[in-house]
């Protein structure tokens, strides 16, 4: 894991008035890899954002557009496949809450007013910044293929050789070999 976190996002240039928006492109070249063991998004190939902030009342509204190309291996051969990512998502983040200007609760009132459900599902912002990583993490892991294929009717490998298919002759078989070794059970090589 890398310290420093290349997805943080300063919003300082954006105006803290509904209405403002402000529009960016990132490049992100210096992340962690991000994917699953099969397929990801290496550590050598950026991660392009474009980036929409817009000012609401209560935080900043994002909207985000996201492009990678993701590289791994077949689940049925083994060869190279690559995968792009073209995927977008919305999420607010709401400016930090003072707890010291909220309101005291009133005696008597409920004690689950569903605050906790509310803070899984909007994302805080901490100071100026927003923290793109978890969003962009979802939109690449939740759209890569879990078992990707060079095609989608890849026949895979022989089983028992470990050849790939479309190298081998359509009466490939080993079936034969192993009569022929049942027919000379109890032969001993001599070197054996
Ligand atoms: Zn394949
Ligand atoms: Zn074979």
């Amino acid at each position: 894991m890398m310290a420093f976190n290349p997805f943080l996002f300063n919003t300082h240039d954006l105006p803290r008035r509904p209405g403002e928006m402000r529009e960016y492109f990132l490049e992100i070249d210096d992340h962690d890899p991000m994917g699953f063991d099969v397929i990801s998004i290496p550590d050598y190939e950026p991660i392009d954002i474009e980036l929409k902030l817009e000012s609401v009342s209560d935080g900043i509204l994002v909207t985000a557009a996201i492009q990678a190309e993701a590289v791994g291996e077949c689940t049925r051969c083994l060869d190279p496949v690559e995968f792009s990512i073209d995927e977008s998502f919305q999420e607010l983040f709401e400016y930090e809450v003072d707890y010291r200007q909220q309101p005291k609760k009133k005696k008597g009132e409920p004690a689950d007013d569903g605050l906790e459900e509310t803070a899984d599902e909007v994302k805080q912002m901490v100071g100026e910044m927003i923290d793109l990583e978890p969003s962009v993490r979802d939109a690449i892991i939740l759209n890569l293929p879990i078992n990707p294929l060079c095609d989608p009717d890849c026949p895979g490998l022989c089983p028992d050789c470990g050849i790939k298919w479309t190298l081998l002759p359509e009466e490939h078989a080993h079936v034969a070999a192993d009569i022929r070794w049942a027919g000379l059970e109890g032969w001993k090589s001599p070197e054996a």
